[in-house]
């Protein structure tokens, strides 16, 4: 089984209640091995809500508290990101998931980038708190941009 962004496999879970639906990552949808997770809902964050990003760091400082994630408004959400993240990883042992396919630049999902905390569109190197998580748990990531044909179906087995 294969994690995936909720988002990516088209559901209305971002920020602003729209989606990031991928057509390459929809074709394989009728093989049943993807699970949709989105980290963020699962924290308890509400859908519409503020943008987020972290501040001073990356996913691995926000799990290790040297680092919060706020919105753009102010608020943090910091707890919620990383119960979501721990969400995620519950739902990973669960199912026997063999890798992740992750939203690029989030700041729950990045995988390679993510934005740097100015909410001006500046990304930096560095995970998303679920990214981060599961990377600490070795399971392999893909963000949606690392991905062709050949990949997928490697990685689906088929
Ligand atoms: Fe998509 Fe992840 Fe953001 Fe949820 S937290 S909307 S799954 S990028």
């Amino acid at each position: 089984m294969i994690l995936v962004s909720a988002c990516l496999l088209g559901l209305n879970t971002k920020y602003n209640g729209e989606s990031n639906a991928h057509a390459l990552i929809l074709k394989y949808c009728s093989l049943g091995r993807f699970i949709p997770v989105c980290p963020e809902q699962l924290g308890g964050l509400p859908t519409p809500r503020e943008p987020v990003e972290i501040l001073n760091g990356s996913g691995q400082e926000v799990l290790s508290g040297q680092s919060l994630a706020q919105g753009e408004h102010g608020e943090y959400v910091t707890g919620q990101f990383i119960k979501g993240a721990y969400e995620v990883l519950k739902i990973s042992e669960m199912l026997e998931v063999s890798a992740a396919i992750l939203k690029e630049r989030s700041p729950s999902c990045g995988v390679n980038y993510i934005y740097d905390g100015s909410f001006t569109h500046r990304t930096i190197p560095g995970q998303g708190v679920t990214a981060s998580l599961l990377r600490e748990h070795k399971i392999p990531l893909y963000s949606e941009e690392d991905l062709t044909d050949e990949l997928l179906k490697e990685l689906l087995g088929v």
